[in-house]
């Protein structure tokens, strides 16, 4: 089998870049995109993450936030609604990647055990990151512990550092094995500037739990990809399809 990435770029939200990338860029404004990232698995609509409504976006977050497109309306780009979406794979539970989910109220929610443990009660440090109250009570989650092959062709990596459970998901392509980063990155945090790359071979992400695991999850990443993608890597999310 060999899957197709299809990105579904919903928005875009402006932060500084330093949030992307630990001790750099403390200076640069960068918009980065809000992704739900849309594979078919034989009959079956899947989705790694699924971005956040706008006014969730406006409410949870301090900065602007950009509306391309609804989570609907892109659904229905690549024939599904949010009704008929069959899995959803979580990177992870900050608020830009999962505030669309409690609408796939038929979907499996497959997330690490110890992100989906930590959403519940979070650290003060991160209370803003993840949703409050009880919107995603109905959620039908599916808890993994560890690295785990979900479908044929289609592995979760456990990368944590970013957030307590992160995973990385990857896809078997024709171009090899295409992965999801699950932390949130852009294209630098893996081709850091050419004479840190010694030191450096990756850029930690800027917003993390503990750097020592998010830099070696990030190495992680890049020793399994063929073709990486990172979360919020902008030319990644304006591609019509990957590979
Ligand atoms: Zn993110």
């Amino acid at each position: 089998m060999s899957y197709t990435i299809k990105p579904l770029m919903l928005g875009k939200m402006k932060m500084n870049k330093s949030m992307m990338t630990y001790m750099m860029n403390f200076e640069k404004e960068i918009w980065i995109p809000i992704v739900s990232w849309y594979v078919k698995v034989n009959d079956k609509h899947l989705l790694v993450d699924t971005g956040a409504p706008p006014d969730m976006m406006r409410r949870y977050w301090y900065n602007d936030y950009e509306e391309l497109i609804s989570f609907e309306d892109a659904l229905e780009s690549v024939g599904a609604t949010p009704e008929t979406v069959d899995v959803v794979i979580h990177t992870h539970l900050h608020f830009d990647h999962c505030g669309n989910t409690p609408k796939c109220k038929n979907a499996e929610v497959f997330v690490q055990e110890e992100e989906l443990s930590f959403s519940r009660n979070p650290h003060p440090l991160f209370l803003g990151s993840y949703l409050r109250g009880n919107i995603m009570e109905d959620v039908n989650f599916k808890a993994v512990e560890g690295d785990a092959e979900l479908f044929p062709g289609i592995q979760v990596f456990k990368v944590p550092g970013h957030s307590p459970g992160t995973q990385a998901v990857s896809f078997l392509t024709s171009a090899g094995n295409a992965v999801l980063s699950g932390f949130c990155s852009i294209k630098d945090n893996f081709s850091p500037p050419e004479k840190m790359k010694k030191v450096w071979p990756v850029l930690t992400p800027g917003v993390h739990i503990d750097s020592f695991q998010a830099f070696a999850g990030a190495m992680r990443v890049k020793d399994l990809a063929d073709v990486v993608i990172p979360t919020h890597d902008m030319d990644s999310a304006t591609k019509p399809q990957i590979p």
